[in-house]
């Protein structure tokens, strides 16, 4: 029928959910990333509240997941925690903006956290330093999955 529709037009609500399969990522997000019944926030089908706007990245395969649990479902190995040896490397998604951050950044409180220059970093506050985004605080508490300690 239609041979060159650009499959662009439909963005109201925003909300779709999309569960992506390795080799596959979500072409929507601008990281290599997957997971299970994802939205345009990337709240998954295992954490869904107004809160669940972080995507963490995985060292086996260093893709971007919502959750530990997407990793296990959509890939074809276990995952890994990031590595404390690329802690300056962007490992944590903002869904609402879109911006990353490191894992030093993410975590900064917690271990020696040397702030980057011309920033003010709010070690306290679970927020996106980009767009004021709350933050899941509980993410820290699984941490260990996520990060290398
Ligand atoms: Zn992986
Ligand atoms: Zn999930
Ligand atoms: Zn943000």
């Amino acid at each position: 029928m239609d041979g060159d529709s650009p499959g662009r037009g439909r963005t109201a609500g925003g909300r779709e959910r999309r569960t992506t399969y390795a080799p596959a990522t979500d072409s929507r997000f601008q990281v290599p990333l997957r997971g299970v019944a994802v939205d345009s926030e990337t709240r998954c089908t295992h954490w869904n509240s107004e809160l669940d706007v972080v995507a963490l990245r995985f060292g086996c395969c260093g893709t971007f997941s919502p959750c530990h649990a997407c990793h296990v479902e959509t890939a074809d190995h276990d995952p890994e925690p990031w590595p404390r040896t690329r802690f300056d490397d962007p490992a944590v998604l903002c869904g609402v903006c879109g911006t990353t951050l490191s894992a030093r950044t993410y975590l900064a409180g917690d271990s020696e956290g040397r702030s980057p220059s011309g920033s003010r970093a709010k070690p306290d506050d679970d927020t996106c330093q980009a767009c004021g985004a709350a933050f899941n605080p509980g993410c820290r508490r699984h941490r260990d999955r996520y990060f290398e300690s």
